[in-house]
């Protein structure tokens, strides 16, 4: 079978950038097929089963990292602060939810963004929209601007060379659980807030003292499965990493282990579903508060007809003011059709809004509230909520606000560094752990 023949090329594809020059295109595409595969389809099918025991209500799923990478933050701090972030928060949401939590980095090839509109305006000048590092650069210049498809290249190197170090850090003892649990009662003791979770820090330290009095070493304190993950949206690299899996037969886009398609490019008849349709990889969608259920019913047929366990996700992400109403008739509708999903929490884009200062921010009340909503609408219906999906960064930036450190409009401008969507930082990350952490526990 060829990957060509797979997909059906006279469908539409939106968001996709105007590429100024198809040969230049061709060449990274045909550059990019030569490569070999940043995951294993083996990997993918692991993680798929993982997420069939969640939507099962045996898992947690905890997905989280940069709106938009760039390759300028692909450095050994960045990557190891997002990697240490990640591992902290899923420790604290494990206790509260005494089950295996799931760790899927927004990382290692989130390089890609839509926009609502092709053209960026400054006084007299339009140019471009920014659409990543995967297609043009941040800086408001023409030559900056211009779409470029050798990037596409570097995506896929920079994503290398992410995932390598993610892969080592997470298997050579640096995710080792009882090394977290110092971070996170560093995190406690040394922050200003952190002595309101130090309850439950101190249970944790205890549980793990209790096993270690008891002799109980297992290798799994030592080593963590984490898993890649990014928006599937720019279809010419999605396709050019996707391979025949040689063990099955199969279809894999090996560019990361999940894939989700964007609220702005579900479109059932469109390019990207069709993508999906296609490829055996587990795959996420986002569901915003316009989403009817009878459209969610449709995106399920669409792609798990067969029902396949883990193999979808929905990514619900409705805003504080609407979770609690628009959800439930999607979650009934699903449960009522007997499909299995996967129940994820992006409390991060229904809530974002701009600054007087121009900023696009979020405040950390609104996220937390729409995961309240989330949890209290899966209570009152017996579903079982799934996972959360965060926009974080390690670093102490300060781009949301509210969270105990009371971070204001007027602090963003201090480190604002964000490419794209206003992200938690590191201490308002593990914040929104702890208190997660509590819902899950007090969950009947
Ligand atoms: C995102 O996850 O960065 C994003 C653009 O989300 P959505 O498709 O939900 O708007
Ligand atoms: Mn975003």
């Amino acid at each position: 079978m060829s990957i060509e023949s797979l997909f059906d090329p006279a469908l539409e594809a939106s968001q996709q950038p105007n590429w100024p020059d198809r040969s230049e295109l061709e060449r990274a595409v045909k550059e990019l097929k030569s490569l070999p595969p940043l995951v294993f389809a083996g990997e993918c099918d692991n993680l798929k089963e993982k997420i069939a025991q969640a939507a099962d209500g045996k898992a947690f799923m905890l997905q989280g990292g940069d709106c938009a990478e760039t390759f300028a933050a692909a450095t050994a701090d960045s990557i190891r602060n997002r990697i240490k972030t990640i591992l902290q928060m899923a420790a604290v949401l494990q206790y509260g939810a005494s089950l295996p939590v799931i760790k899927v980095g927004r990382m290692a090839g989130q390089f890609a963004k839509p926009r609502s509109n092709d053209l960026e305006t400054r006084g007299e000048i339009s140019l471009p929209a920014y659409r990543g590092d995967a297609v043009n650069d941040l800086e408001f210049s023409q030559a900056a601007r211009r779409p470029n498809p050798a990037r596409l290249v570097k995506v896929y190197h920079t994503s290398s060379a992410t995932l390598n170090l993610v892969r080592a850090f997470t298997q050579g003892g640096f995710a080792d659980l009882r090394l977290v649990h110092e971070w996170n009662k560093g995190f406690v003791k040394d922050s200003r807030i952190g002595t309101r979770y130090e309850a439950m820090a101190n249970e944790i330290g205890r549980a793990l003292d209790f096993m270690r009095s008891a002799g109980i070493n297992p290798a799994e304190f030592k080593t963590v499965d984490f898993y890649s993950s990014h928006e599937a949206l720019i279809l010419e690299y999605e396709k050019a990493l996707t391979r025949i899996d040689s063990r099955t037969g199969n279809a894999y886009d090996v560019s990361a282990h999940f894939l989700w398609i964007g609220d702005r490019t579900r479109q059932l008849d469109g390019a990207h579903i069709d993508f999906a349709k296609k490829i055996r990889n587990p795959i996420g969608v986002k569901l915003g508060p316009k989403t009817s259920p009878e459209n969610a019913l449709e995106v399920i047929k669409a792609l798990n007809p067969n029902d396949e366990p883990g193999r979808l996700t929905f990514i619900t992400r409705m805003g504080a003011a609407n979770v609690r109403g628009a959800l439930p008739g999607i979650i009934e509708a699903a449960s009522k059709s007997g499909a299995k999903v996967l129940w994820v929490c992006d409390p991060m884009h229904g809530n974002t809004y701009e600054a007087p200062s121009g900023y696009k921010t979020r405040k950390f009340d609104d996220v937390l509230d729409e995961v309240r909503g989330f949890f209290e609408v899966h209570q009152e219906l017996g579903t079982h909520p799934g996972g959360i999906h965060i926009e974080l960064t390690g670093d102490d930036v300060t781009e949301c606000v509210g969270g105990g450190e009371a971070i204001s409009h007027e602090d963003l401008a201090t480190r604002y560094e964000s490419a794209c969507d206003p992200r938690l930082n590191h201490t308002q990350s593990l914040e929104l752990a702890f208190l997660v952490a509590e819902m899950l526990r007090d969950r009947s």
